[in-house]
């Protein structure tokens, strides 16, 4: 009697023990790897018991769709309706960044050509895609190191870093382009000031200067480029 005693005892305490690893294995465990992953910010691995793994696998598929849905909604806030141009926040905080920082940059104000005129005598459905061949053509030629964003109706702003090309002829061509009626969009031309950053005689802001230019260029008859000088 004692020993079968002892005998269940002992079993007792060997199935107490499976019991304990499988626990340990099938729940303690991926919940452990569930918290890692939480303060980590990454997915859930697929381990454990059935019912742990279908809800790590629920919690991924949510944890995906919530990843995209930021990554859109960063975009949005960050860019313009115009293809793939940064929008006016985003201008202004890079502006201060490179305004702030050691290397020289210049910066672009563009403006569209009495866009007034060109809404009223095409209709503004028409001005919408001029102006969406305007982002895409500022887009295209200039390099995926700069920043090309959209500030305003007819407004873009361009921060050039590591500068290469000679701007003048830069604008020159792309108003060139516009200059051409092309898949029933009328001509239209662009106005640009420009100021560097290690400009002489710099005036409050190099907003301001580059405005300064690009309100002579409308001055001069529109369509063209200038460098601030002052
Ligand atoms: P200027 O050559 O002096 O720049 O003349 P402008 O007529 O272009 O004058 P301004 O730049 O002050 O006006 C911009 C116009 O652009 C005002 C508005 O009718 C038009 N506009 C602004 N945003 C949009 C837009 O999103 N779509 C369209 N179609 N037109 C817009
Ligand atoms: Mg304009």
């Amino acid at each position: 009697m004692y020993v079968k005693l002892q005998i269940s005892a002992a079993i007792l305490v060997v199935m107490m023990l499976v019991m304990c690893i499988l626990v340990r294995r099938l729940v303690v465990w991926p919940l452990i790897s569930y918290n890692e992953s939480i303060k980590r910010g990454e997915i859930f691995p697929v381990i454990g018991a059935a019912e742990l793994q279908s809800l790590a696998e629920t919690y991924n598929h949510v944890y995906k769709e919530n990843q995209e849905t930021q990554k859109l909604i960063r975009h949005q806030a960050e860019h313009d309706a115009m293809p793939d141009l940064l929008n006016r926040g985003s201008f202004e905080k890079l502006l201060k960044i490179h305004e702030e920082g050691p290397s020289s940059y210049a910066l672009l104000l563009i403006d569209a050509d009495t866009f007034k005129t060109v809404n009223d005598t095409y209709g503004h459905d028409m001005g919408d895609q001029i102006l969406k061949k305007v982002a895409t053509l500022l887009k295209k030629t200039f390099r995926s190191i700069d920043y090309v964003c959209r500030i305003g109706g007819d407004e873009f702003a361009i921060i050039m870093v590591e500068m290469t090309s000679d701007l003048e002829y830069t604008i020159l061509v792309i108003n060139e382009k516009l200059s051409k009626e092309e898949d029933g969009l009328p001509a239209v031309s662009l106005s640009v000031g420009v100021a560097f950053s290690d400009r002489e005689n710099p005036g409050d802001t190099i907003f301001k200067d580059a405005d300064k230019a690009l309100y002579e260029v409308k001055e001069d008859g529109r369509c063209g480029c200038k460098i601030y000088k002052f």
